[in-house]
């Protein structure tokens, strides 16, 4: 962070910056980082009294991905990292859930004392914790920070799904995936046991309680600003909306997205890749590319990435593939989490003959590629998604029909509710074949039954993103009345 206690406004006679600042606990991953990014760059504009902000990380995302996309951010946005702390207690299977959340909790001392250094020098209106962040509540009570609100990334069935989770400890006996019937909360799409968000599989392991202990905590927050919209899951947002007793109120602000002023995937990949995507999508006819990817983090198993590049191929569609090496080869599905590179050359694994069967038709691209840019190209027709938040909100601004191949964290929910709720993804069916694959790829990318209600449905949710995220649209109007109270300009 900058020592300089007055570069990004003008002082008080006590040396405290005049404008409005912001600290916001980013937990470990690109996913939270990114749009907890975007929201700082919405508050520096002027409509929202022209709030700075500090962005808080851990060293242990230092990655190169990171640094850059932090190195590339408005001058507005300040960004710190706090000191490592000691996890070597937790089993090395410990989830990944597990080692944010500890993370977080442990770093709550060397929080409060940043935090308290901060508003020497920053008129600290308030800080804003994500979602596995909670804990830090307390830092910043300490710190004696006046506004305390939770920023969810991901949406409002989700966070329906927390909010209740402590009474659904308190009624369930058993796992969620024996359940006979699927979870109905109110307002949401009910989700099938199995597809009930990842970490809550498994009551006797740790990141089961830690999720169950964030649902309680969220309470302590005296906001929570969600990245989702009304028209993509409104039953869920009236629900949230309807006032509850001990409850937060909650504001639906998205879709936040990587935007491309500052576009970050300039600069968080090095160019000829970048230039290899865009100048390939440049050549390619329009809507005919299906772009394939799984987020900051997900690799497939091999047996997994060998049916996809068949299923790719029998589809007949043109393909832009981001390519990890398998997961079984590294660990674990999302081993990539915290670093988003491949661990090992990832096109050794590929079918025999594949790359070369389909160099006219195909590009493949390891480890990451300008995601926001891709979606956004004229060229790109589908978007075959493991359904990580970011990727769906972003593949809806660009109103880009999804195929949905979840992995784990929230995305199996989310593709429940994409598929069968809100109608804007084909899911790829449970088993994995190139058959099934080339099929539903196909379908969504040219169909004229299923296929071409997703379409529609995608390009009616892109209009209603866009107008929401307009002065006087909801997601800004909403964002409007929160600043208003922590600037104290309450109507
Ligand atoms: N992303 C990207 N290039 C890639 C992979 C991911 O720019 O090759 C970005 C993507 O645009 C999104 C974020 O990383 O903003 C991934 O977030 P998401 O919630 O979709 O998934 P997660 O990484 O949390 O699983």
């Amino acid at each position: 962070m900058e020592n300089g206690a007055c570069n990004n406004g003008s002082c008080n006679g006590n040396g405290v910056a005049a404008r409005p600042h912001v600290a916001m606990l980013v937990t470990p991953g690109m996913g939270h980082l990114i749009p907890l990014a975007e929201l700082a760059k919405r508050l520096a504009r002027a409509r929202h009294g022209g709030v700075t902000s500090t962005l808080i990380t851990f060293a242990s995302t230092a990655s190169p991905t990171q640094r850059e996309f932090l190195a590339s951010l408005p001058s507005a946005i300040e960004s710190v990292s706090l000191p490592p702390v000691d996890l070597s207690d937790l089993p090395s299977d410990a989830a990944i859930e597990t080692r944010m959340s500890e993370e977080c909790a442990r770093s709550t001392p060397s929080l409060t004392a940043l935090l308290s250094r901060l508003a020497t020098t920053r008129r600290l209106v308030a800080f804003v914790a994500d979602l596995f962040g909670a804990d830090a509540f307390d830092a910043a009570r300490d710190a004696g920070v006046a506004r305390r609100c939770l920023f969810f990334p991901t949406n409002l069935h989700a966070l329906t799904l927390l909010l209740h989770l402590p009474d659904l400890d308190a009624t369930i006996p058993g796992e969620f995936r024996d359940l006979a019937e699927p979870v109905a909360l109110p307002g949401c799409v009910p989700i099938p046991g199995k597809d009930i968000l990842a970490p809550l599989q498994d009551k006797s392991k740790a990141c089961y309680r830690w999720m169950v202990h964030h649902g309680e905590k969220y309470c302590d927050a005296e906001t929570i600003l969600v990245n989702s919209f009304d028209a993509v899951e409104p039953d869920a947002a009236a629900a949230l909306r309807h006032p509850k007793p001990g409850r937060p109120p909650v504001f639906p602000i998205g879709p936040l997205i990587q935007t491309h002023e500052e576009d970050a995937s300039v600069t968080t990949m090095p160019p000829s890749p970048r230039a290899a995507c865009m100048d390939w999508l440049d050549r390619q006819p329009e809507k005919s590319v299906v772009f394939v990817s799984f987020g900051s983090g997900g690799a497939l198993p091999t047996e997994h990435m060998r049916e996809l590049a068949l299923g790719l191929e029998m589809s007949g569609q043109r393909f832009l593939w981001v390519v990890r090496s398998p997961s079984d080869e590294d660990g674990e599905v999302n081993a990539n989490y915290y670093d988003a590179e491949t661990k090992k050359n990832p096109f050794g694994y590929l079918p025999e003959g594949f790359v070369e069967r389909t160099k006219e038709v195909g590009l493949l691209v390891p480890s990451w590629a300008p995601q926001t840019k891709v979606l956004a190209h004229k060229a790109t027709g589908g978007f075959l998604t493991h359904c990580g938040w970011n990727s769906v909100l972003e593949s809806l601004v660009h109103g880009v029909p999804m195929v949905a191949w979840p992995l784990y964290a929230e995305q199996r929910q989310n593709a429940v509710m994409l598929t069968e709720g809100v109608g804007a993804a084909i899911r790829v069916p449970e088993a994995k074949g190139k058959e099934k694959i080339a099929v539903v790829v196909r379908e969504v990318m040219v169909g004229e039954g299923r296929g071409a209600a997703v379409r529609d449905k995608v390009a009616e949710l892109q209009k209603k993103a866009l107008a929401g995220l307009r002065d006087g649209g909801a997601a800004t109007s909403a964002l409007d009345e929160v600043v208003a109270k922590w600037i104290g300009e309450e109507k």
